[in-house]
């Protein structure tokens, strides 16, 4: 979240980020498709992020804007924003009355809920703005507070995004957080739970926008352990997912399939552990293996210990081991 913090000037100061903004056009897309799967061997994806990407989709819709503005008002200059853009989109989305921002810090809307990716079209020239939106129908509502597994709300409105199951599958880059490990619920791209909660969301109607591809919600687990960074490339060429990148995704597979316990997944764990590239996914696979505990994963520990050269695959391995020796002193076995 570096990319955040490097433009805190312009996202607090929009003249210093585009000097003649007089007003901003705000915008809402629908991108609700339904709920994320509850088949265990399937890993969770984010509803926004089973289509393609949205960034390019959404653009050339405020550019197409843009230009029939132009089209009519040639003086007039305007640049289209994105997610990216260092705005706070979320306030200028309420200040143009589409919504307020909930207890879970998401914008919501009374129509779409909070299913919508926003976008702005920043102009040069004054217009009759619309009225903010000043309520907060949240009321005395907890849901989105209550549900979070990781307790990523320090207090209503405030987010802690390190321990966000959003920011940890797909910005953290690195070892994901022990005490975390096993609360992402089976989640490997982002999490939904507060949105699916909230109650204002219950009539949320699907998009009627063609995000393209299909399938994506449903990336079955195993697979996705050997998926090479070719296929991975092909596969998720034009998906947000990409974001995360192969290793990202394989850490976090191997989270949901240690918090899954499907001594299925082992052969696969056995796998990435032994041949992964990456150190990450090996000391993650070695994590999983250790919560499916059993002879098989316990002998591909030992065996990777002798050949494993990196001083904190080793220490997980170690570890591992350890759990796997106390799930059977537990288990009498
Ligand atoms: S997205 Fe998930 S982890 Fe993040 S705050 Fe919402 S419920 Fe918690
Ligand atoms: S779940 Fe309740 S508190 Fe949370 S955003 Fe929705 S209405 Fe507000």
């Amino acid at each position: 979240m570096r990319w955040m913090e490097n433009r805190a000037d312009e996202r607090g100061d929009i003249s210093k980020y585009y000097p003649e903004a007089k007003s901003v056009i705000s915008l809402g897309l629908n991108y609700f498709t339904g709920n994320a799967s509850s088949h265990p061997d399937v890993g969770k994806i984010s509803n926004y992020a089973w289509g393609d990407d949205y960034h390019d989709l959404i653009k050339s819709r405020l550019y197409n804007l843009l230009s029939e503005i132009k089209s009519e008002y040639p003086k007039i200059n305007g640049i289209v924003c994105v997610d990216t853009s260092p705005i706070m989109e979320k306030d200028w989305a309420q200040k143009a009355g589409l919504g307020w921002i909930g207890k879970h810090t998401n914008l919501i809307t009374r129509d779409y809920g909070s299913w919508i990716f926003l976008g702005e079209l920043i102009l040069d020239i004054e217009l009759k703005y619309d009225k903010p939106f000043n309520d907060d129908l949240c009321g005395t509502c907890t849901a989105c507070l209550d549900a979070c597994p990781t307790d990523a709300f320090p207090e209503p409105y405030v987010l802690d995004s390190n321990k966000c199951i959003s920011y940890l599958t797909i910005e953290h880059r690195g070892d994901l957080p022990t005490e975390l490990e096993n609360k992402l619920s089976g989640w490997i791209y982002g999490c939904d739970i507060c949105q699916e909660v909230c109650p204002v969301n219950e009539s949320a109607s699907p998009s009627k926008t063609a995000f393209g591809r299909s399938g994506t919600s449903l990336v079955e687990l195993i697979p996705l352990l050997s998926m090479t960074q070719d296929e991975f490339s092909v596969f998720f060429k034009s998906s947000p997912i990409k974001r995360a990148k192969l290793v990202g995704l394989q850490r976090n597979v191997c989270v949901a399939l240690g918090n899954i316990r499907d001594r299925a997944a082992v052969p696969a764990l056995v796998r990435a552990l032994h041949e992964s590239e990456y150190s990450l996914v090996r000391s993650h696979s070695a994590w999983a293996l250790g919560c499916m505990g059993g002879s098989v994963a316990r002998g591909s520990l030992l065996d990777a210990i002798t050949i494993e050269g990196d001083a904190e695959v080793r220490k997980e391995i170690l570890d591992a081991l350890n759990a796997i020796d106390l799930l059977s002193l537990h288990s009498g076995m």
